[in-house]
Protein backbone atom coordinates (compact mmCIF):
# COMPACT_ATOMS: atom_id res chain seq x y z
CA UNK A 1 0.00 0.00 0.00
CA UNK A 2 0.62 3.47 -0.33
CA UNK A 3 0.37 5.74 2.45
CA UNK A 4 0.08 9.37 3.14
CA UNK A 5 0.85 11.51 6.38
CA UNK A 6 -1.35 14.29 6.98
CA UNK A 7 -0.63 16.78 10.42
CA UNK A 8 -1.64 19.61 11.41
CA UNK A 9 -3.40 21.81 14.01
CA UNK A 10 -7.11 21.26 12.17
CA UNK A 11 -8.62 23.83 14.67
CA UNK A 12 -11.00 23.79 12.53
CA UNK A 13 -10.58 21.62 9.73
CA UNK A 14 -11.45 23.27 6.39
CA UNK A 15 -11.89 23.10 2.66
CA UNK A 16 -8.96 23.83 2.49
CA UNK A 17 -7.97 20.75 4.01
CA UNK A 18 -10.24 18.84 2.14
CA UNK A 19 -8.89 19.96 -0.53
CA UNK A 20 -5.06 19.42 0.01
CA UNK A 21 -6.13 15.71 0.70
CA UNK A 22 -8.37 14.89 -2.39
CA UNK A 23 -5.32 16.58 -4.22
CA UNK A 24 -2.30 14.45 -2.62
CA UNK A 25 -4.70 11.14 -2.61
CA UNK A 26 -5.09 11.89 -6.55
CA UNK A 27 -1.73 12.84 -7.66
CA UNK A 28 0.34 10.59 -5.23
CA UNK A 29 -2.19 7.67 -6.42
CA UNK A 30 -2.53 7.12 -2.20
CA UNK A 31 -4.23 4.06 -1.25
CA UNK A 32 -4.94 5.58 2.12
CA UNK A 33 -4.14 8.92 4.12
CA UNK A 34 -3.63 8.98 7.48
CA UNK A 35 -4.44 12.69 8.75
CA UNK A 36 -2.94 13.39 12.42
CA UNK A 37 -4.29 16.20 14.62
CA UNK A 38 -1.51 17.34 17.16
CA UNK A 39 -1.39 17.22 20.73
CA UNK A 40 -1.73 21.34 21.98
CA UNK A 41 -0.41 22.27 25.29
CA UNK A 42 -3.27 23.20 27.45
CA UNK A 43 -2.35 27.08 27.25
CA UNK A 44 -2.79 27.32 23.31
CA UNK A 45 -5.95 24.81 24.24
CA UNK A 46 -7.38 28.01 26.19
CA UNK A 47 -6.77 30.54 23.61
CA UNK A 48 -9.04 29.05 21.05
CA UNK A 49 -11.18 26.98 23.47
CA UNK A 50 -11.13 24.01 21.29
CA UNK A 51 -9.63 20.25 23.16
CA UNK A 52 -7.94 17.87 21.31
CA UNK A 53 -10.78 15.62 21.65
CA UNK A 54 -13.11 18.48 19.41
CA UNK A 55 -10.38 18.27 16.76
CA UNK A 56 -10.13 15.14 16.51
CA UNK A 57 -14.31 14.72 15.88
CA UNK A 58 -14.18 17.96 13.59
CA UNK A 59 -12.00 15.61 11.51
CA UNK A 60 -13.74 12.67 11.81
CA UNK A 61 -17.21 14.76 10.56
CA UNK A 62 -14.94 16.06 7.69
CA UNK A 63 -13.54 12.52 6.72
CA UNK A 64 -16.90 10.46 7.56
CA UNK A 65 -17.83 9.86 3.75
CA UNK A 66 -13.82 9.02 2.58
CA UNK A 67 -13.16 5.36 3.41
CA UNK A 68 -9.72 6.29 2.40
CA UNK A 69 -8.91 8.82 4.74
CA UNK A 70 -7.86 7.40 8.20
CA UNK A 71 -7.90 9.91 11.18
CA UNK A 72 -5.35 9.19 13.75
CA UNK A 73 -5.37 9.62 17.98
CA UNK A 74 -1.85 8.91 17.66
CA UNK A 75 -0.32 12.12 18.56
CA UNK A 76 -3.04 13.34 20.70
CA UNK A 77 -2.83 10.24 22.91
CA UNK A 78 0.42 10.52 23.40
CA UNK A 79 0.13 14.42 24.73
CA UNK A 80 2.42 17.23 24.72
CA UNK A 81 4.81 18.17 21.98
CA UNK A 82 5.46 14.88 19.18
CA UNK A 83 8.54 14.85 17.20
CA UNK A 84 7.64 13.55 13.38
CA UNK A 85 10.75 11.53 13.67
CA UNK A 86 8.84 9.94 16.72
CA UNK A 87 5.54 9.43 15.04
CA UNK A 88 7.18 7.85 11.64
CA UNK A 89 8.81 5.77 13.45
CA UNK A 90 6.09 3.90 15.11
CA UNK A 91 3.81 4.51 12.12
CA UNK A 92 6.26 2.41 10.22
CA UNK A 93 6.48 0.16 13.06
CA UNK A 94 2.72 -0.33 11.93
CA UNK A 95 3.74 -0.73 8.80
CA UNK A 96 6.58 -2.27 7.85
CA UNK A 97 6.14 -3.37 4.21
CA UNK A 98 4.27 0.11 2.98
CA UNK A 99 5.68 3.08 1.00
CA UNK A 100 5.01 6.08 3.41
CA UNK A 101 4.86 9.91 2.38
CA UNK A 102 5.29 12.31 4.61
CA UNK A 103 3.46 15.01 3.96
CA UNK A 104 5.20 18.60 4.36
CA UNK A 105 4.44 21.86 3.05
CA UNK A 106 6.67 23.83 0.82
CA UNK A 107 7.26 26.88 3.29
CA UNK A 108 8.77 23.93 5.65
CA UNK A 109 10.99 22.32 3.32
CA UNK A 110 13.50 24.31 2.99
CA UNK A 111 14.12 24.20 7.29
CA UNK A 112 13.69 20.41 7.57
CA UNK A 113 17.49 19.65 7.62
CA UNK A 114 17.04 21.30 11.25
CA UNK A 115 14.58 19.02 12.39
CA UNK A 116 15.53 16.36 15.23
CA UNK A 117 16.83 13.47 13.45
CA UNK A 118 15.95 14.22 10.04
CA UNK A 119 18.36 11.26 8.97
CA UNK A 120 15.63 9.00 10.35
CA UNK A 121 12.58 10.39 9.15
CA UNK A 122 14.25 9.67 5.72
CA UNK A 123 14.94 6.62 6.57
CA UNK A 124 11.41 5.84 7.59
CA UNK A 125 9.28 7.85 5.09
CA UNK A 126 9.43 9.88 2.00
CA UNK A 127 9.15 13.49 2.16
CA UNK A 128 6.87 15.27 -0.40
CA UNK A 129 6.84 18.59 -0.44
CA UNK A 130 3.34 20.22 -1.11
CA UNK A 131 3.44 23.53 -2.92
CA UNK A 132 1.16 26.09 -3.13
CA UNK A 133 1.56 27.32 -7.08
CA UNK A 134 4.64 26.17 -7.56
CA UNK A 135 6.36 28.12 -5.07
CA UNK A 136 9.48 25.19 -5.02
CA UNK A 137 9.97 23.55 -8.24
CA UNK A 138 11.79 20.19 -8.79
CA UNK A 139 14.89 21.79 -9.91
CA UNK A 140 14.96 23.30 -6.33
CA UNK A 141 13.41 20.55 -4.55
CA UNK A 142 16.52 18.56 -6.13
CA UNK A 143 19.39 21.30 -5.23
CA UNK A 144 18.25 21.26 -1.75
CA UNK A 145 17.64 17.27 -1.65
CA UNK A 146 21.20 17.53 -2.99
CA UNK A 147 22.82 20.06 -0.59
CA UNK A 148 21.89 18.58 2.41
CA UNK A 149 20.83 14.57 2.12
CA UNK A 150 22.85 13.46 -0.35
CA UNK A 151 22.88 9.99 -0.06
CA UNK A 152 18.98 10.28 0.46
CA UNK A 153 17.80 12.90 -2.48
CA UNK A 154 15.63 10.31 -3.75
CA UNK A 155 13.81 10.26 -0.95
CA UNK A 156 11.69 13.71 -1.66
CA UNK A 157 9.08 14.04 -3.80
CA UNK A 158 6.51 17.12 -4.91
CA UNK A 159 2.99 17.44 -5.47
CA UNK A 160 1.54 21.01 -6.87
CA UNK A 161 -1.88 22.50 -6.56
CA UNK A 162 -3.50 25.59 -6.71
CA UNK A 163 -4.92 25.85 -2.62
CA UNK A 164 -8.11 27.65 -1.40
CA UNK A 165 -7.03 30.86 0.28
CA UNK A 166 -8.01 29.92 3.40
CA UNK A 167 -7.07 29.04 7.15
CA UNK A 168 -8.08 28.54 10.37
CA UNK A 169 -7.39 31.44 11.75
CA UNK A 170 -9.92 33.12 9.46
CA UNK A 171 -12.76 30.44 10.16
CA UNK A 172 -12.51 31.34 13.69
CA UNK A 173 -12.82 35.18 13.03
CA UNK A 174 -15.37 35.04 11.14
CA UNK A 175 -17.36 32.67 13.43
CA UNK A 176 -16.63 35.22 16.37
CA UNK A 177 -17.70 37.94 14.12
CA UNK A 178 -21.21 36.08 13.17
CA UNK A 179 -20.23 35.98 9.83
CA UNK A 180 -21.07 33.27 7.48
CA UNK A 181 -18.40 30.04 6.69
CA UNK A 182 -20.94 28.58 4.09
CA UNK A 183 -18.79 26.63 1.87
CA UNK A 184 -15.59 27.35 4.05
CA UNK A 185 -16.27 24.12 6.29
CA UNK A 186 -18.53 21.29 5.92
CA UNK A 187 -21.82 20.92 7.08
CA UNK A 188 -21.39 18.67 9.83
CA UNK A 189 -18.33 20.32 11.00
CA UNK A 190 -20.51 23.41 10.95
CA UNK A 191 -23.04 21.92 13.32
CA UNK A 192 -20.62 19.91 15.75
CA UNK A 193 -19.16 24.32 15.96
CA UNK A 194 -22.59 25.34 16.67
CA UNK A 195 -23.89 22.45 18.92
CA UNK A 196 -20.14 22.58 21.12
CA UNK A 197 -20.20 26.65 20.51
CA UNK A 198 -16.50 26.61 19.83
CA UNK A 199 -14.96 29.93 18.52
CA UNK A 200 -17.39 32.18 20.07
P1 LIG B 1 -4.07 28.33 11.39
O1 LIG B 1 -4.74 29.45 10.66
O2 LIG B 1 -4.71 28.05 12.75
O3 LIG B 1 -2.57 28.49 11.48
P2 LIG B 1 -4.25 26.50 9.07
O4 LIG B 1 -5.50 26.81 8.35
O5 LIG B 1 -2.98 27.00 8.44
O6 LIG B 1 -4.35 26.96 10.60
P3 LIG B 1 -3.17 23.93 9.88
O7 LIG B 1 -3.91 23.02 10.77
O8 LIG B 1 -1.98 24.64 10.42
O9 LIG B 1 -4.25 24.95 9.28
O10 LIG B 1 -2.79 23.21 8.53
C1 LIG B 1 -2.41 21.88 8.42
C2 LIG B 1 -1.84 21.66 7.04
O11 LIG B 1 -2.80 22.03 6.05
C3 LIG B 1 -0.58 22.48 6.74
O12 LIG B 1 0.32 21.62 6.07
C4 LIG B 1 -1.03 23.56 5.82
O13 LIG B 1 -0.03 23.91 4.89
C5 LIG B 1 -2.23 22.92 5.11
N1 LIG B 1 -3.22 23.93 4.76
C6 LIG B 1 -3.77 24.84 5.58
N2 LIG B 1 -4.64 25.63 4.93
C7 LIG B 1 -4.64 25.21 3.64
C8 LIG B 1 -5.32 25.65 2.44
N3 LIG B 1 -6.17 26.68 2.45
N4 LIG B 1 -5.07 24.99 1.30
C9 LIG B 1 -4.20 23.94 1.29
N5 LIG B 1 -3.53 23.50 2.37
C10 LIG B 1 -3.73 24.12 3.53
Amino acid sequence: MRIGIFGGTFDPPHAGHKKYADEVKGQLSLDRLIVIPTATPPHKQKQTGTSSEDRLNMLKLLFSDDGRVEVSDMEIVRGGRSYTFETVTLLRGQYPDDELIFMLGSDMLLSFHTWKNPDVILEKVKICAVTRDGDIDEAALGEYAEKHFPEQKDRFIICTFEPIELSSTEIREKIRNGESVDGLIDGQVMEYIKEKELYL
